[in-house]
């Protein structure tokens, strides 16, 4: 037996059964600690929204189990658009699935760091403040909203530490915070695996924008080589990162405690998986 563990360690599960009756039962079925679930399609603007009843019974029973949740909002939300009409239906968007994660209870809500469309880096950073601002307007109780860097396709926002950092400080809300994902990462180019580069990398994103940003980590591993700048998640400990990029992660000092959730169909193997990689 290694050393006790003092980090949730989940998946993403599927609610489309119902909350309790497939999200609870595959919590339990796959041995998580700490669940992520989509609260809508994750490829729609149908707005979230859930069931009051529903979500109480959710709510009690992720509590009863110690649970903490998050919610994925809708891939298509693009907070760093050009296009007024796109950042608006983004922040309602937003806004709805704020409102849906608090009535199940979410510790946070994790929303893709998006793209400029058209190339202009500066002028995006310039409305996020802005707009993330009216996101969180009048929301005073709403879970973590959680930015999500990605893989680092054209004119991404934020995919490496540094554009993240950058992003981060532009938005300007202490209260934001960051859900980092060990595939994106991989595919932007950030050595994982590096023990010494990921502490200094995680040292210098503290610096830039303050410690205890990162409130969540997506661990996934990466069919791709790093930097390819592709998003295809992996099962743990099967694809390009391997146990090593995977452990490092686990064992970065700047993480310690930040729950630890997968993103793939492998849910049971790689909960399993990620708990031995935390140990070592
Ligand atoms: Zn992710």
């Amino acid at each position: 037996m290694g050393a006790r563990r003092k980090r949730a360690i989940g998946a993403h599960v599927p609610v489309g059964g119902g909350l309790v009756k497939t999200g609870v039962a595959e919590g339990d079925a796959i041995g998580a600690e700490v669940l992520q679930i989509f609260l809508g399609s994750p490829r729609g603007w149908a707005l979230p929204k859930v069931d009051d009843e529903a979500a109480e019974r959710f709510r009690e029973e992720c509590a009863a189990r110690k649970w903490p949740v998050y919610v994925h909002a809708s891939y298509l939300i693009n907070l760093a658009s050009p296009d007024s009409d796109a950042v608006k239906r983004s922040v309602e968007h937003l806004r709805a699935a704020l409102a849906a994660s608090a009535k199940v209870g979410a510790a946070g809500v994790v929303v893709h760091a998006g793209s400029s469309i058209n190339g202009d880096r500066d002028a995006a950073l310039g409305r996020l403040a802005a707009t993330f601002g009216s996101v969180l307007e009048d929301a005073p109780d709403s879970p973590r909203l959680l930015v999500e860097p990605t893989a680092g396709a054209a004119n991404a926002m934020a995919w490496t530490f540094e554009s993240t950092a950058e992003y981060i400080d532009a938005v300007g809300i202490p209260e934001v915070g960051l859900c980092l994902d060990t595939c994106h990462l991989h595919a932007a180019g950030e050595a994982l695996a590096d023990r010494r580069e990921l502490n200094a990398s995680l040292k210098s994103l503290d610096a830039a924008i303050g410690a205890g940003r990162v409130g969540l980590v997506h661990y996934n591993d990466s069919k791709d080589p790093v930097g390819s700048r592709r998003d295809r998640h992996e099962t743990l400990g099967e694809g390009v990162l391997g146990d090593e990029g995977l452990a490092s992660v686990a064992a970065a000092p700047l993480l310690k405690g930040v729950p630890l959730v997968s993103e793939t169909p492998t849910r049971e193997h790689d909960v399993a998986h990620a708990k031995e990689l935390d140990r070592t």
